[in-house]
């Protein structure tokens, strides 16, 4: 059973309970349904209020990539630590990501931690090259907001 709140021409609301959906429309079609105040037939869903529920908060704009700004402190100082790392110990080398992480893997670069950018192709390929490779969050890119240089 579907319960409805109905609302005739002459405005009054009441409600209704229906075996389905489609019971409702045939009922509402075939004149069945009537105003317990005006007796009219003329009644219709009635619109519901919005009321119902409160607005769901806004969910940042994109989850995977927030800013920075908008965190709680402690997770800011994380974040910032794991970029500092990050600058730190891994040597960034922009989108020659992929030709750099071949070049280390088959002896012909300095062995050493790199960063970069790569196409979700590139990072394919080298994975099947058997490349270790794994993708770090936007957010921990300490190239963010930063010149690329
Ligand atoms: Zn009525």
């Amino acid at each position: 059973m579907i319960k409805f709140t109905l609302k005739c021409v002459k405005e009054h609301n009441f409600e209704a309970w229906f075996p389905s959906n489609e019971a409702y429309e045939k009922q509402i079609f075939m004149g069945l349904v009537a105003c317990p105040i005006c007796q009219t037939v003329e009644v219709q869903k009635a619109i519901m209020a919005p009321n119902i529920k409160k607005p769901s908060p806004k969910m940042p704009q994109n989850i995977a990539n927030p800013e920075i700004e908008n965190l709680p402190e402690n997770l800011q100082k994380l974040i910032t630590g794991y970029r500092e790392k990050i600058a730190k110990e891994y040597d960034y080398v922009g989108d020659k990501f992929a030709d750099e992480a071949r070049a280390i893997h088959y002896g012909e670069s300095e062995e050493r931690a790199i960063f970069g950018e790569a196409t979700p192709k590139q990072a394919n390929e080298l994975i099947e090259e058997g490349i270790e490779v794994a993708p770090i969050l936007p957010i921990l890119n300490p190239k963010k907001d930063k010149d690329l240089n």
